[in-house]
């Protein structure tokens, strides 16, 4: 085993390592690219052109890789939310106005087929948030105490009137 079978790209550092940690028999291996060391871990793997790090480092690079993207999904479409919030809810609400019995039937049919799902859902976010949502109420009814009153108003009306 010479420096010749040294590829060119080698690092010396990489090769000072390899003669520190590995069998000549695996040295050999790895300068012939039968083997390839992994460039992150020390993993040994069968050599594949262009194949750079080991399959548990690159499993590890694709998660963070798409923990942020993610992030940055997220952030970009929170800011395209944000710069153009007028113009999506003009949108949203368009959509709404024009489909409004499609998807009045298509909630009804929702709730019908995932009642018990969404009355549970409701029971544990009231019992987690008894606090938040008692304190939000009274906040608004504070704050639409005349609104408030004039539909009780017409609700009294309409029950005495039987309207
Ligand atoms: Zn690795």
């Amino acid at each position: 085993m010479t420096n010749a079978y040294l590829p060119q790209k080698t690092k010396e550092e990489l090769a000072d390592q390899l003669v520190e940690d590995y069998t000549w028999e695996l040295i050999e291996k790895i300068m012939m690219k039968e083997l390839t060391i992994c460039e992150t871990c020390d993993n040994i793997f069968p050599y594949i052109p262009q194949k750079r790090f080991c399959d548990e480092c690159n499993r590890e690079k694709k998660i963070a890789y798409d923990r942020v993207n993610r992030e940055k999904n997220n952030a970009r479409q929170r800011a395209h939310y944000r710069a153009n919030r007028e113009k999506i809810s003009a949108r949203r609400r368009k959509y709404r106005e024009e489909n409004h019995e499609k998807i009045a039937e298509r909630d009804r049919k929702y709730y019908e087929e995932n009642r018990e799902k969404i009355s549970a859902k409701r029971r544990k976010y009231y019992e987690e948030n008894r606090e938040k949502i008692l304190a939000q109420q009274r906040k608004y009814a504070r704050e639409n105490r005349e609104k408030i009153n004039a539909r009780k108003r017409v609700l009294y009306r309409k029950k005495i009137r039987g309207e």
